[in-house]
């Protein structure tokens, strides 16, 4: 057994990141873009991370947003992907996920840095006179806020992971790149270019063109770049390592491959094949042995892995046009593979769009499947598709495991067909339903009615005390468990009496049994829902406990 799950509160972030009126000693790893955004600097950032604490060395990692929003949590998950939460409640952008997964710690919301909160809060500041009543400019108060905006970030740790969202020549994040640059000058940094060299088949090569362009766009800002990350479908080879060499001024040692690969989470490995790590080290005068064992555990057992697994991964917002989204459940998605990989499993997870269950029979559509995912969401559409899915996984021994929106329909669909509650329903899509078995939470109801979106649903970890000898007690091999949560409405606790008794174990609440955080059906399978999103704690060398309690499940 090797899921340690460390539920670390909030509390404990604060303080590790408060005290930053010292000098940091950080060193500092920038990481922008060049040529086009989508290219997955994210995981190189997290890779670059993961191998510098392989090291030894204690690390975290900024992401710079370019977006004038806040944050992203009112923004569409159709539109921006999945919003990540964070243990301090913050609704942020998923790239905060891949360093929580690759780097095993925990990061908080002060490390997502939007252009919204630092023009918001310079233009506080003038309101208040603490520029003495001069211009107040983009260089220096703009540049000065974001730079103390990420020093905040940096105490405690050897080294600060920089990413800048967008790609160089971009208006927005120029202010970011200007930070980007003094922090250069004042501070131990590297700056790592992430690009793209496009494989045009006509002439059966990759082009560098792109690159070169980039390069001399991030020049024009003072930013000379230490190394180049060159993604592509198929790998760099000799002759364009030379001409980027050549042409972007950068030795050709200090150019990384990073093609396409099966699994995101072989990059640490193969940056360490090129000795990335050592190479970045040496720049900062350093050198230590790096240690990737788990990470080479990891990989055997994805090679190894043959036995496949079909999950369903049954949600609002799958189709995007002709294609699929492959973001919007980012974390759950990554769950699954985590916990499979764990168990030795190939998962072939396919994603469902919850309105077919509203055009065909739920056999046909959930034939082949071992088990599946009812996902998170909000809003009435796709919600009756979503609950005959758990109507027919509950009727079939089907392995299940709900998440937050998933939990509060198995509550309804329950309520309907065991319950003998016709009609019963969420008041998030049936306010005058006879039976409001998931209800607003009383706190969120003077929020909605004066129009207060953002930032003010019930957000991050929180407390739940796990009844003894329950499934899910067993697969956390504890009585109390933090997870992050972020919703509005909960299930009703005047209706907790009459769901007991007709057989729903609800197998965590909060400390004072006001809201239920886990329920189960003990005589099934495995049919296990939570109002939390444990997919936000899930990383490949710390599998979540509940998605590989439903993947044992969907093995048996
Ligand atoms: N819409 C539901 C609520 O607000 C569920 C939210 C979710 O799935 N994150 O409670």
């Amino acid at each position: 057994m090797i899921y340690k799950i460390k539920f670390t509160h909030c509390k404990y972030i604060m303080k590790q990141n408060s005290n930053s009126s010292k000098k940091s000693k950080t060193k500092f790893v920038f990481v922008v873009g060049g040529v086009l955004s989508g290219l997955g600097k994210g995981i190189v950032t997290s890779s670059i991370g993961a191998i510098l604490k392989a090291g030894g060395y204690s690390v975290t990692a900024v992401k710079i947003d370019p977006y004038i929003n806040l944050d992203a949590g009112t923004m569409r998950p159709t539109e921006h992907g999945e919003v990540y939460v964070t243990d301090d409640g913050g609704e942020i952008d998923q790239d905060l996920g891949n360093y929580e997964r690759f780097l095993s710690v925990h990061i908080p919301k002060r490390n997502n840095i939007t252009t919204g909160q630092v023009y918001l809060s310079v233009i506080e500041k003038e309101r208040q006179l603490k520029y003495n009543g001069r211009d107040v400019e983009v260089i220096p108060d703009i540049v000065n806020e974001v730079k103390k905006r990420i020093l905040e970030c940096t105490n405690g740790y050897e080294f600060t992971l920089v990413e800048v969202g967008g790609t160089s020549g971009d208006i927005e994040n120029l202010v970011f790149l200007h930070a980007v640059r003094e922090l250069s000058r004042e501070y131990p940094s590297i700056n790592v270019m992430v690009t793209y060299l496009p494989y045009l088949k006509n002439v059966n090569e990759l082009k560098t063109k792109p690159t070169q362009h980039a390069m001399s766009k991030l020049r024009e800002v003072g930013i000379f770049p230490d190394f180049v990350v060159a993604r592509s479908e198929i790998g760099i080879d000799k002759p364009r390592r030379w001409i980027i060499s050549k042409r972007c001024f950068i030795d050709e040692e200090y150019i990384i491959d990073n093609p396409d690969l099966e699994s995101i989470y072989t990059l640490p490995l193969l940056f360490e094949k090129q000795e990335f790590a050592e190479k970045i080290l040496s720049k900062f005068g350093m050198k230590k042995d790096i240690d990737l064992l788990e990470w080479k555990k990891y990989s055997n057992k994805l090679r190894n892995a043959t036995k496949e697994l079909k999950i369903a991964l049954i949600g609002k917002y799958v189709s995007h046009g002709k294609t699929e989204h492959a973001d919007v459940y980012l974390s759950v998605l990554e769950s699954i593979k985590h916990a499979c990989a764990h168990k030795g499993i190939r998962p072939k997870i396919v994603q469902i769009q919850s309105t077919r269950f509203e055009e065909e029979p739920a056999d046909a559509v959930l034939k082949g499947f071992d088990g599946a995912i009812v996902t998170g969401g909000f809003g009435s559409s796709g919600i009756e598709g979503k609950i005959t899915a758990i109507k027919y996984l509950r009727e079939n021994n089907m392995p299940f495991l709900g998440l937050c929106l998933g939990m509060q329909l198995a509550v309804v669909e329950y309520a309907r067909n065991v319950c003998n509650m016709g009609g019963a329903h969420t008041t998030e899509v049936d306010p005058e339903t006879r039976y409001p078995v998931i209800d607003i939470l009383p706190e969120q109801k003077e929020l909605l009615k004066n129009k207060k979106y953002g930032a003010t649903m019930r957000l991050g970890a929180c407390l739940a005390v796990l009844k003894k000898g329950t499934i899910v007690s067993k697969l956390y091999c504890a009585e109390e468990v933090f997870e992050r949560h972020r919703h509005r409405y909960e299930v009703n606790p005047e209706y907790i009496e009459e769901l007991e008794e007709n057989g729903i174990v609800f197998s965590g609440s909060s400390p004072d049994r006001r809201l239920m955080e886990f329920m189960e059906l003990p005589a099934h399978k495995f049919f296990v829902a939570t109002q939390a999103h444990p997919e936000f704690k899930s990383a490949p060398l710390n599998p979540h406990p509940l998605f590989v309690g439903l993947v044992k499940a969907c093995l048996k």
